[in-house]
């Protein structure tokens, strides 16, 4: 190994969450290094749909949950990337619509919206016509649409090379190209190894998106994060006919119904390789291509993803079926990336049990660009020692990490007897 060096914290992987949590530290005054194997935003930060769901924060005498804090605080720290922090990063307020095909679609749509409002959170059922006010390209055979006002839009790379970039400038070294390739112990710290170098640090931070599973194991420990393939399409730019993000009801309902297979993450659409619910969303995005996903698929962690014209077909025809006129806008172009999905559901964020300063961030699923960049600043308050809301224990990863122990076989971590 060359070259020895050394940090306050590492954090390895720098996508939307491992960036942002590198901004938060450098900000706080810590010596960070963020490494990333390949470059900032090579993961699926830099290819995803760049929506960003925003709830509302609730009633302002309750605590909100950690879903809400994750979305809304995200929410604004894109706000303030994209308007105080001078990166301009394609961040739009559209609001966004989650098109409602059937009465049971219907249903299951005004019971969510009721339960939003009674937290004092933003959403409304529109009827028909008032979805194709706000969307005129809508299909007039939809009942109408679950409506959020504050949801948003963003540029997924740059704004993940914006946390990026304001990480540098607050401090930290990004180090692209460095691959994370064997990680030891070292009093309350660790040593990081790569292929170009060694770095001792105080606290590390594994930020690796759908690769967690992968890196953890190198420190003996299991998370239960899973690699799930999502897939999107693009048309040729067109001129403007979308205004808000889209999805539609079809696979909430079937997710809400459909009882999860043991062993593998809830709001899949394949079970195998069958298919067990459509699923869809997108936007039209500043150069003017209206671009759409759907699968998630169980996959290898080491899989080079791309896209399964397969899926990509039934993804058109549901596209079709809501935005009519997507039927003369072919695909041009299609692409791949890995998600984080976590096998409970819930995300990784926190302490893992056993000693070392070692903290995980991550599992956070398909909705990583929305909650990521609170997930990071987040667990970065963790690592400074900083006051953290209560909600965050929602994530607490003790009780559901497991140690390998030497022969490989896996057991679980008494997390009482390694506090
Ligand atoms: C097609 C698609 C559409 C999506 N649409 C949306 C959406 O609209 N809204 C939304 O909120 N979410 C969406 N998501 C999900 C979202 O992209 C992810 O949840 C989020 O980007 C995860 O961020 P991350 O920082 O945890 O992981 P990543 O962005 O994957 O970053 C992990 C990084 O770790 C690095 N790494 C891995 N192993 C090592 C190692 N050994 N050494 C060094 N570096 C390493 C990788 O190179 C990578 O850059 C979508 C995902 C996909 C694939």
């Amino acid at each position: 190994m060359a070259t020895v060096q050394g940090a306050d914290v590492v954090i390895v992987g720098a996508g939307v969450v491992g960036a942002a949590a590198a901004w938060r530290l450098a900000s706080l005054g810590a010596d960070v290094a963020l490494l990333d194997r390949a470059e900032v935003a090579s993961g699926a930060s830099g290819v995803n749909a760049g929506m960003v769901d925003a709830p509302g924060w609730g009633r302002p005498d309750e605590h909100p949950d950690l879903e809400t804090t994750l979305k809304m605080g995200s929410w604004e720290l894109y706000q303030r990337v994209h308007l105080e922090e001078g990166e301009p990063i394609g961040f739009r307020r559209s609001g966004s619509v989650a098109a409602i095909a059937t009465e049971a679609e219907w249903e299951l749509a005004k019971a969510t919206v009721d339960a939003a409002r009674a937290r004092g959170q933003e959403a409304e059922l529109l009827s028909s016509a008032e979805l194709r006010s706000l969307e005129p390209e809508a299909s007039p055979l939809l009942l109408g649409a679950r409506w959020s006002p504050l949801a948003a839009q963003a540029d997924p790379a740059e704004a993940t090379r914006a946390l990026a970039r304001l990480a540098a400038r607050a401090g930290a070294r990004v180090l692209e190209g460095h691959a994370v390739v064997h990680l030891r112990p070292r009093g309350e710290g660790f040593v990081v190894a790569t292929e170009l170098g060694e770095l001792h640090c105080g606290a590390l931070v594994l930020a690796a998106g759908a690769w967690l599973g992968p890196l953890a194991h190198l420190l003996g420990v299991d998370v239960g994060v899973v690699a799930v393939r999502g897939q999107m399409w693009a048309t040729a730019p067109l001129p403007p006919r979308l205004f808000s993000t889209f999805s539609a009801m079809e696979s909430p309902l079937a997710w809400a119904t459909a009882p999860i297979e043991a062993g593998t993450p809830p709001q899949l659409t394949h079970d195998g390789g069958v298919r067990r619910a459509r699923h869809l969303y997108g936007r039209q995005n500043r150069t003017g291509e209206v671009i759409v996903g759907g699968d998630r698929q169980l996959a290898p962690a080491d899989l080079v993803p791309t896209a399964d014209p397969a899926g990509i077909a039934e993804n058109r025809a549901q596209a079709v079926e809501v935005l009519p006129f997507l039927d003369g806008a072919p695909a041009t172009r299609t692409w791949a990336g890995l998600m984080p999905f976590s096998l409970d559901g819930r995300p990784f964020l926190g302490r893992l049990p056993g000693p070392g300063r070692l903290f995980v961030a991550g599992g956070l699923a398909s909705s990583g660009f929305n909650r990521g960049p609170m997930a990071g600043w987040l667990v970065a308050d963790l690592v400074a020692g900083r006051p953290v809301p209560p909600c965050l224990s929602e994530a607490e990863p003790s009780g559901r990490v497991r140690e390998r122990n030497p022969s490989g076989r896996v057991q679980e971590r008494d997390q009482e007897r390694n506090r």
